[in-house]
């Protein structure tokens, strides 16, 4: 059987991990053609099953001493070239379909690191937005005191994702310690002062810039000068808009779920704290922005658009930083029709599949996010190697490294997809690129 007719018929309703793994199979059809080992070997149908998928109940005690019950999970989808890794999502939209296709992506996107790390995702369907800290905090106490058994320093280290920052890993990291009785790096996305990683916050947003810049670079352009949309105000969105003021970029949009602003001077420094501190500490909405700035305008999202207006304005570049699927073939469309000719892709798979055959299809610069959104897992890995020395790098060190990773993938990417005769185009290149490495190992380890 067809290895796409295989999944969709064993797990007929996870249409998102359906989605992500259509877009590699048809990257590495002409590897698969040149290498038949990797046919032989059965690697596609071992490489779309996960190694393990844990699934458990957490209850936990609201402030109104209710007893309430989420779904906990956690994806080891492959360790052949490492301890699993990869972040952890709270958000209600949360279900096994969703992690597989995320748990699924990581395995490439930490393959192409160049870093020792399998692939894995997790989760719950808990919602954090309006909870109070101590909700927050018997949440993650009682989803850790069942992850717990399942990971650690060796064996799988979860991070942040969706709804899952600082304040979240700290909690879980508590609790990790105490039940364990030990101090040892099973999270990363530390705080500073527990065995963190400097850069780590930024690692994310800075890298999705980074690889920005290195195909603007190709042909001897730099972002400076340029209109940028961006998606999102978490974590990766702000460190993005932070890294594009520094290179010269004014990002005029982002958002959350309630809806977008567009600020046609555009976000600087100081309005950037602004959002920091309404997102990071006071948990607001980005609605609050355009009454601290009347100049900004303020979309409230329309849930029966059949396209999201933030992707309709002039620029230069696009960096999609909230969720996947958020770039549907008519904001694709948008995208284009605005000039937009570079795409740096912060979120994971946030553009439906008519939307990246569009941008190939117009020779736009696209960066798929298991390229483009490696930086957070890479300076995840050197947390983990910092928390095994027991040392810590300075800022430049760390953001050094995280720059040439990012070079380097940048690199790699390019140089797989000119030699499988698809020049410049990153899809390729990154699903090929990631593909070979993880197979090979896979080969080495034998039947496991
Ligand atoms: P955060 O929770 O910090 O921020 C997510 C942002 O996206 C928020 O502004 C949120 O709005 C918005 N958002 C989330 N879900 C939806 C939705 N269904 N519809 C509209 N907006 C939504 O998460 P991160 O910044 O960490 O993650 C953003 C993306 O980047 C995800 O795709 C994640 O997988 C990916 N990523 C993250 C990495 C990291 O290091 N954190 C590493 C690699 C990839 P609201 O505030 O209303 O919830």
């Amino acid at each position: 059987m067809d290895i796409l007719d295989l999944i969709k018929s064993r797990d007929p309703n996870e249409r998102e991990f359906h989605q992500a793994v259509t877009e590699v199979v048809e990257s590495i059809k002409p590897v698969l053609d040149r290498n038949p080992h990797y046919r032989s070997a059965n690697i596609l149908e071992r490489i779309v099953e996960p190694e393990r998928v844990i699934m458990f109940r957490v209850p936990w005690v609201d402030d109104d001493n209710n007893i309430r019950v989420n779904r906990g999970f956690r994806i080891e989808m492959n360790s052949a070239i490492g301890p699993y890794k990869g972040g952890l999502r709270f958000h209600p939209s949360v279900n096994l379909g969703i992690l597989k296709f995320l748990a699924f992506e990581q395995v490439f996107k930490n393959a192409l690191t160049s870093l020792p790390m399998g692939g894995g995702k997790g989760g719950s369907d808990f919602d954090p937005k309006g909870k109070s800290n101590m909700e927050i905090m018997r949440f993650c106490q009682s989803f850790m005191t069942e992850l717990s058994r399942h990971i650690g320093p060796n064996t799988d280290v979860p991070a942040g994702d969706i709804g899952v920052g600082a304040r979240e890993i700290g909690f879980m990291f508590g609790q990790y310690k105490r039940l364990r009785n030990e101090f040892t790096g099973v999270l990363t996305g530390k705080g500073l002062d527990w065995g963190g990683s400097l850069v780590r916050p930024e690692a994310t947003g800075y890298g999705a810039v980074y690889f920005a810049a290195e195909m603007l670079a190709v042909d001897g352009r730099t972002l400076k000068d340029t209109r940028s949309l961006v998606s999102g105000s978490g974590n990766v969105a702000q460190y993005a808009m932070e890294k594009l003021i520094e290179l010269g970029s004014i990002p005029v949009t982002f958002s959350d779920s309630s809806g977008y602003i567009y600020d046609e001077k555009g976000v600087d420094q100081e309005k950037l704290a602004f959002i920091k501190e309404l997102k990071n500490v006071r948990f607001g909405r980005v609605s609050e922005y355009a009454e601290e700035y009347p100049e900004a305008v303020y979309v409230p999202v329309d849930p029966t658009a059949d396209c999201n207006p933030l992707w309709n304005h002039k620029a230069d570049c696009a960096f999609p930083c909230a969720t996947q699927n958020e770039i549907n073939p008519k904001d694709a469309a948008n995208i284009v029709a605005n000039g937009v000719n570079v795409v740096s892709e912060g979120a994971n798979m946030p553009t439906m599949p008519e939307g990246v055959d569009l941008f190939i299809q117009e020779k736009i610069m696209y960066a798929p996010g298991k390229a483009a959104n490696a930086g957070g897992v890479s300076v995840s890995g050197l947390e983990m190697s910092q928390n095994s020395m027991r040392i810590s790098w300075s800022r430049e060190e760390v953001d050094n490294r995280l720059r040439v990773i990012m070079k380097n993938i940048h690199k790699r990417c390019l140089d797989t997809a000119q030699y499988y005769g698809t020049p410049r185009n990153y899809v390729n290149g990154a699903n090929i690129s990631g593909f070979t490495k993880v197979a090979d190992a896979m080969m080495d380890l034998g039947v496991v």
